[in-house]
């Protein structure tokens, strides 16, 4: 297909006069259209994560990404893409409006991966496999060695989603995004670095497929603020790690605290800003919560995870709070 061209995407090197793209003259910065390739931004994050810049899309959001792979990637009623569950959401729902059939492969019941049943999913239609690490809700990393088992064992693109990377032990695979041209790397500003609100998703693979899905995306997919505010908040690497340290210091002492309450049947090993706790009656407890002003994630509807409520790691006073309210709860 021919993808729509921008006034600005035609342009390159300087000038003073815009009278190309039916902007209104007055209110400047902001009349203006945004970068359709955001090059400055690109460059930026493409130095942080050791890429060529060729290697780098962005989007609003991971979830452009996602919803972008399906749209690029596969043939509706025909093609079929592999979630390994509990995971995260979107991939569901993004197969569901793409009318792509989705097969479901569960972890194990430690929620280790199990490369083995994914490869027996695996036929000529497939072609889209997501691994989410740290996976979403069961906050644990998934084998490194599992994952690449997969990603050098099919023909079709593996996305790993590492929304949560920055929170884990392990380095994850974008080290390896040069030499395995089927592998998809998604990551966001929207955990660490604190920039959920700006909305912007960083997806890195071949540049053969960004070049596919750059032709499908909306022309200014990300907006001129969240180009400026991405820019000024990956200026601060020291406070996005000083953020970091603190979530991970709140975690583990959450950690412990929840395991002492005599409801909680288990606290689960996390590699993210996130406990995936098990506990008896976890409606009863969420409802409680919900009743003081605490919201949380009930999870127990989701297989393997019955019984289970996610909790984000919040501000060391959230916490105190979170845990006060837990210690009164009467089972
Ligand atoms: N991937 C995972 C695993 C997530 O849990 C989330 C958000 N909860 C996202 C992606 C979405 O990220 P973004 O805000 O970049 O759309």
């Amino acid at each position: 297909m021919k993808p729509y061209s921008s006034a600005r995407d035609e342009y390159s090197g300087s000038a003073s006069v815009f009278l190309d793209a039916n902007e209104n003259p007055f209110n400047d910065p902001l009349n203006r259209y945004p970068d359709p390739q955001q090059t400055l931004l690109k460059q930026r994050i493409a130095k942080l994560k050791g890429l060529p810049e060729a290697y780098v899309f962005l989007g609003n959001g991971s979830d452009e990404g996602i919803d972008l792979l399906f749209r690029v990637l596969c043939e509706p009623g025909r093609d079929h893409v592999i979630t390994v569950d509990p995971s995260y959401g979107m991939y569901a729902v993004c197969a569901e409006m793409n009318n792509v059939e989705r097969r479901s492969v569960l972890l194990k019941s430690d929620f280790s991966l199990d490369p083995d049943a994914v490869l027996a999913a695996v036929d000529e239609d497939t072609s889209l496999i997501f691994l989410c690490s740290p996976n979403n809700p069961t906050s644990n990393s998934l084998e490194r060695e599992a994952m690449v088992k997969i990603i050098d064992g099919v023909n079709c693109m593996v996305v790993v989603d590492e929304a949560y990377i920055d929170f884990s032990k392990g380095p994850g695979l974008l080290s390896m995004l040069q030499e395995k041209k089927n592998l998809v790397i998604l990551q966001t500003l929207s955990k660490a670095w604190g920039l959920a609100g700006i909305r912007l998703g960083m997806l890195f693979a071949h540049p053969e497929l960004l070049a596919y899905i750059s032709r499908v995306k909306y022309p200014y997919n990300i907006s001129g603020l969240t180009i400026e505010a991405a820019l000024r908040g990956l200026d601060d690497i020291e406070q996005k790690d000083k953020w970091i340290k603190e979530i991970l210091e709140q975690r583990s002492k959450m950690a412990t605290e929840l395991e002492s309450l005599p409801y909680v049947r288990r606290v689960y090993a996390s590699d993210a800003n996130f406990l995936l706790i098990k506990v008896d009656d976890p409606s009863a407890v969420y409802e409680f919560l919900m009743n003081k002003g605490i919201i949380i994630r009930d999870r127990s509807s989701v297989p393997l995870c019955e019984g289970c409520l996610r909790i984000t790691v919040g501000t060391g006073e959230e916490n105190r709070d979170l845990l006060s309210a837990l210690k009164i709860f009467q089972p």
